[in-house]
């Protein structure tokens, strides 16, 4: 894979976002697999107000968004509403974020966000545009990376270092069993237990390292009155779909 735009491709466009835009395009249409799959991608022809690129094997839709210098912790998306009727609608793809040094314009981090992470809660609203720009009110919205879960940021590319085929679809198969939560708020249940899970950073630990979580979950989730029979159920299902293992007294382990 090789790291660097290729910035001559581009020579004929003046405008910067225009430049990095047919040079991003042109990379992963070369180098990026279906996570979903391992198939290659293709390109939409026209300007799909959706996607930008799709899998012809298993039908998967990504749109592509790019950002020079540090990944940070936000991605500037489009309008707020549309994304929040794509969530509610389930229509929205599967995101792919590319961040590259803006001087050598080698690509630092290239990942992928699974469309079944994308809930309300990941997006944030931005403020209107002003009165005086030219899409006075137009209302954009922000992608809050630290939100999601690591497993919900799959790297092709980080810092610099490119990751095995194997270990990326590895990892996209691990979290699919989250598409048949359809509802968001089981999802976010799902979501905020796998955050939980993150927030332990290790391999085994106890029941009673996630009720540590308690508060947090309950003042996300005010309605519910018994948190720690949720957190179980959580654990159960992330059993069930193979994400944990039971190793019996309260100890689980991390597939
Ligand atoms: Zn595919």
């Amino acid at each position: 894979m090789n790291l660097n735009l290729d910035s001559t491709i581009a020579s004929r466009y003046n405008s910067p976002s225009q430049k990095i835009r047919v040079l991003t395009e042109k990379w992963v249409n070369e180098y990026i697999f279906c996570p979903n799959c391992g198939n290659s991608i293709a390109e939409y022809e026209n300007n799909r107000p959706v996607a930008d690129f799709y899998c012809s094997n298993c039908k998967e839709e990504y749109e592509l968004k790019s950002k020079k210098g540090n990944i940070g912790k936000k991605i500037v998306d489009g309008a707020y509403s549309t994304m929040i009727d794509r969530l509610n609608s389930d229509s929205n793809p599967n995101f792919f974020f590319l961040n590259y040094d803006q001087n050598t314009l080698n690509i630092i981090n290239f990942l992928v966000i699974p469309k079944h992470f994308f809930i309300p809660e990941i997006i944030e609203k931005r403020n209107p545009l002003s009165p005086t720009s030219k899409r006075a009110g137009w209302i954009g919205c922000n992608i809050l990376l630290d939100t999601i879960p690591n497993s919900g940021k799959i790297f092709y590319i980080k810092d610099g270092q490119e990751e095995s085929k194997e270990k990326i679809l590895d990892i996209w198969n691990k979290t699919i069993f989250l598409k048949q939560a359809t509802d968001l708020r089981s999802k976010g249940w799902l979501i905020d237990t796998l955050k939980c899970i993150d927030k332990l950073n290790k391999n085994i630990f106890t029941i009673s390292d996630i009720y540590k979580f308690e508060t947090y979950l309950k003042s996300k989730h005010p309605k519910n009155n018994n948190i720690q029979a949720k957190i179980r159920q959580q654990l159960q299902i992330l059993r069930d779909k193979g994400y944990l293992e039971f190793k019996g007294n309260g100890i689980y382990k991390l597939t």
